[in-house]
């Protein structure tokens, strides 16, 4: 997969996440020399979320790709739903929503990146670098002119009209271009972990709520992907406990059968995910942009995070591909990126903060559970609120699409 370094592109883009393979993808469709520099040899690593909403899937549709994608391995689930205290509601229900695929599909992330990257390379103006770490950038005439990367050992230089920051919730590309970072407080933490799923389980995702615990469990073919929510930093706590204990608090929870849980036998079978909010609050400085958790972290609630980078992706595609033709992208454009897409992001961010803190935290903190938190209870009074729920999650606010 891995080809020559060029020593010169249009658009230079660090990090092969949603964010960065989606913009690469439609700017070489746009016809721009575009390079994607991903630090990793494959896209093949850890559970990082696996949702793929209906916005997304619209998108392959107008690109024309809907049905080819539709044909990896998935599950779909046309609701989500939550467990209170053994009393189920339905949170979201997604099959009213007016497109294509009204549902979520669960896909292995690196399985969709290696979808887009096999679209990607389609197009010889599109060169995808893996083992490739963005280290630094290179400034000349005051804006960023490229970048200087690590590949095989040794430290090379690409320039650009346009450096891209897609490089996730760590960026160097922010670090290095020292854009104010703005963080949210955020109370919890999520442990991931798989548990092997049976034909007889429920067939749809489910959280599961009780007195000091919340739990979601995302169907898989034939394992349930496990988030099990904790105070933020309690997990060392954990860790100095036996797992044993870890297990009955689980099936205390949710009465698997065959004591499945007892399938995370350490706990280093446990990935924690610090859950972090943060935003730029300007995602762009002369010659560089941010985009995706480079931009704007996002908590896992609702499953966004992919999405939302992939509308950033598409939005900054659609803005740049005709000025990038023209040379030196100038502040005005990435301004207009950021006008565009900040508002959507940081609405998403402010309900999860909100349901991180007035929701999910009171649940863990709780001693006795009564009744379900208002939200819940307005879902399962007012229906009709499971098709706003789906929306927001489902399509977002101000979604993209495809123009050409
Ligand atoms: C455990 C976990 C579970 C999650 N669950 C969900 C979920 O269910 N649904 C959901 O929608 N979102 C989920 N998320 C969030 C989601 O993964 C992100 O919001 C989304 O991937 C952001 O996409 P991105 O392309 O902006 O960044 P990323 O996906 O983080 O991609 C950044 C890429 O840049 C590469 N990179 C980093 N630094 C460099 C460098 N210096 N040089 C070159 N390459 C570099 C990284 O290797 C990575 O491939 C989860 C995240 C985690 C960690």
């Amino acid at each position: 997969m891995t080809e020559a370094i060029p020593t010169k592109v249009q658009c230079c883009i660090a990090g092969g996440g949603p964010a960065g393979m989606m913009l690469g993808f439609l700017l070489a469709r746009a016809g721009i020399e575009v390079a994607v520099l991903e630090k990793w040899p494959d896209f093949f690593r850890d559970f990082r979320g696996d949702t793929i909403h209906p916005s997304t899937m619209e998108l392959l549709k107008e690109l024309g790709l809907l049905e080819t994608f539709l044909q990896l391995p998935h599950q779909t689930s046309p609701q989500l739903a939550g467990m209170f205290h053994g009393q189920e509601i339905v949170l979201a229900d997604f099959s009213h929503l007016n497109v294509t695929a009204p549902y979520i599909a669960f896909m292995p992330q690196w399985d969709f990146l290696n979808f887009i990257a096999s679209q990607a390379t389609a197009y010889p103006n599109f060169h995808l670098l893996m083992e490739t770490e963005v280290t630094d950038l290179v400034h000349a005439k005051g804006r960023v002119c490229g970048v200087q990367v690590l590949h095989n050992g040794r430290s090379e230089t690409i320039t650009a009209d346009l450096v891209v920051g897609a490089d996730g919730r760590h960026s160097v590309v922010r670090k290095k271009t020292n854009l104010k970072n703005i963080t949210t407080n955020t109370p919890i933490d999520v442990l991931w972990f798989p548990v092997p799923r049976k034909k007889t389980d429920p067939s749809f995702s489910l959280g599961y709520m009780e007195a000091g615990q919340f739990m979601v469990m995302l169907e898989r073919d034939s394992y349930w992907q496990c988030g099990y929510v904790i105070p933020k930093g309690a997990f060392e706590d954990m860790q100095q406990g036996p797992i044993s204990k870890f297990h009955e608090s689980l099936q205390a929870l949710v009465p698997l059968d065959d004591d499945r849980f007892r399938f995370v036998t350490q706990w280093d079978d446990i990935r924690l995910l610090s859950v972090t909010v943060d935003y730029l609050s300007v995602w762009h400085k002369p010659g560089v942009l941010c985009i995706g958790d480079a931009a704007h972290a996002m908590s896992p609630i609702g499953g966004v995070g992919i999405n939302l980078a992939i509308q950033d992706a598409v939005a900054a595609a659609r803005i740049l591909a005709p000025k990038l033709s023209g040379g030196a992208i100038s502040e005005d454009t990435l301004a207009a990126i950021q006008k565009r897409r900040m508002f959507p992001a940081r609405v998403v961010q402010r309900i999860q903060v909100l349901l991180q803190n007035r929701v999910i935290l009171p649940i863990l903190h709780a001693e006795k559970l009564t009744r379900p938190a208002l939200p819940f209870r307005l879902l399962q009074a007012f229906p009709v609120l499971r098709r706003v729920t789906a929306h927001l999650i489902g399509i977002g606010i101000r979604p993209e699409h495809i123009t050409k």
